[in-house]
């Protein structure tokens, strides 16, 4: 395909900004609303891509910041790209590496909150004090590594430069985090860097993509990622700003992220500033969203066509597994003569063939086919979800409200359902 990226809406909810559509790479389609699986090393966490496949991702996401320690941009680059690398072939989003330098790097738990950040004129002069493992600059961010605490820059432009030799389909483009202890200021400067450090990385992203067309290559895409963390004007800002952002090629992004976390009650108000200040016509990713099914449905009301989360795997691997009932954990002593499967109404390969007491007797065994199990779960009731909330989206407005209510009643309960129903028309609420 000559184009990075194409995006088609289908269907729309009136009066919300709910919508399906298809997302079209040069790796295949992805049909929206979709989970994207968290494949953070080259890989969803105890699953084969056959594994992967079968419970119908469609598109995987991995992380540059784990990939550039190891095994390294350009050992993957010499695989021919993270597609053949990992022999996974659909298509593939890699976040800009931004989440983990602030998080990992900057370990607020250390008591090191947005007021540490320094701004100093030459990254030569960039000193780090013991405790501190990130440090912001201008021109990018020091951080350690959390591996061997090595010190490594990381700019918006070598963050593109990494995502491109790594060569997924969809990159983000790198982002100042806040805090959740940040203030005013501290988040209007973070934004006004991000703003910043979009337009170079989208000059460098251009650079490269016309080296790709050069070298007969694929075109890779570009997502702008919005900050600005729970303030109105800075979402609308920094919406307007990067939805509007064109070079003077005419290059602009072609779609975009939404950073920041959240509980689901305040995704409806977040998801209307910026998916109603974004352009229309353009994909919207959800960054890392939570653990809750009610994000799901709530992502998608408020105009959100892609989501990933790292949860369905991780809870897993802990025992926490959905279920249409509501989250168990498979370790309880209740379940070691359960010989159902882990929900009855579950099309995944783990509930056609498996019970609960043989899950529990593997996870209190510590066999490692029990977290394969589980994973294969999870993922596909999150999968499985998002395909009904698409489908039902097709079918009408009605179609989603109801299995919106159906779903989050008999997940949550009628009384914690109501703070997600709150947006549905009355008469589904
Ligand atoms: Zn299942």
């Amino acid at each position: 395909m000559d184009k990075a990226l194409d995006f088609t809406i289908k269907n729309k909810i009136p009066g919300t900004l709910a919508r399906t559509g298809t997302i079209t790479t040069p790796h295949g389609v992805i049909q929206t609303p979709a989970y994207i699986g968290a494949a953070t090393a080259a890989t969803m966490k105890t699953l084969t891509n056959a594994e992967i496949d079968e419970l119908g991702a469609q598109s995987i996401l991995s992380n540059t910041y784990h990939l550039m320690l190891r095994p390294g941009a350009n050992l993957i680059a010499a695989a021919g790209g993270i597609h053949q690398f990992m022999n996974y072939h659909k298509p593939l989003y890699t976040d800009s590496g931004g989440f983990q330098v602030f998080s990992l790097g900057m370990a607020y738990k250390k008591g090191l909150d947005a007021t540490s950040h320094t701004t100093k004129g030459s990254s030569e002069n960039a000193v780090m004090s013991p405790d501190q493992l990130s440090k912001v600059e201008k021109d990018g961010v020091w951080f350690k590594s959390h591996l061997n605490g090595d010190r490594i820059f990381m700019s918006p432009e070598i963050s593109m430069e990494l995502q491109h030799k790594i060569g997924a389909d969809i990159h983000m483009s790198f982002d100042q985090l806040t805090s959740p202890l940040s203030g005013r200021e501290q988040i209007k400067e973070a934004m006004d860097t991000t703003h910043a450090w979009a337009k170079r990385g989208l000059i460098r992203h251009e650079e490269l993509n016309q080296q790709h067309v050069a070298a007969g290559e694929n075109l890779q895409a570009l997502f702008g990622v919005v900050q600005g963390a729970r303030e109105e004007d800075f979402r609308l800002e920094s919406a307007g700003f990067l939805g509007e952002l064109t070079l003077e090629t005419g290059a602009q992004f072609d779609g975009f992220g939404i950073g920041g976390t959240f509980q689901p009650e305040e995704l409806p108000d977040v998801l209307t500033w910026v998916n109603g200040t974004l352009p229309e016509n353009k994909p919207r990713h959800l960054l890392g969203m939570g653990a809750q099914p009610a994000d799901l449905f709530l992502g998608a009301e408020f105009g959100c066509d892609t989501f990933d989360c790292v949860a369905p795997t991780r809870q897993a691997r802990n025992g926490a597994l959905y279920t249409y009932g509501g989250r168990i954990n498979i370790k309880n002593l209740k379940f070691a003569e359960d010989f159902q499967p882990i929900d009855q109404n579950c099309d995944c390969y783990t509930c056609q063939h498996h019970t609960r007491a043989y899950l529990r007797h593997l996870f209190k065994a510590n066999e490692t086919t029990g977290l394969v199990l589980a994973s294969i779960h999870n993922e596909r009731f999150v999968v499985r979800t998002v395909e009904e909330i698409r489908q039902k989206i097709n079918a009408g407005p009605e179609q989603f409200w109801q299995y919106k209510k159906e779903f989050l009643t008999d997940y949550y309960g009628a009384e914690r359902a109501a703070d997600f129903l709150a947006t549905s028309p009355e008469e589904w609420r």
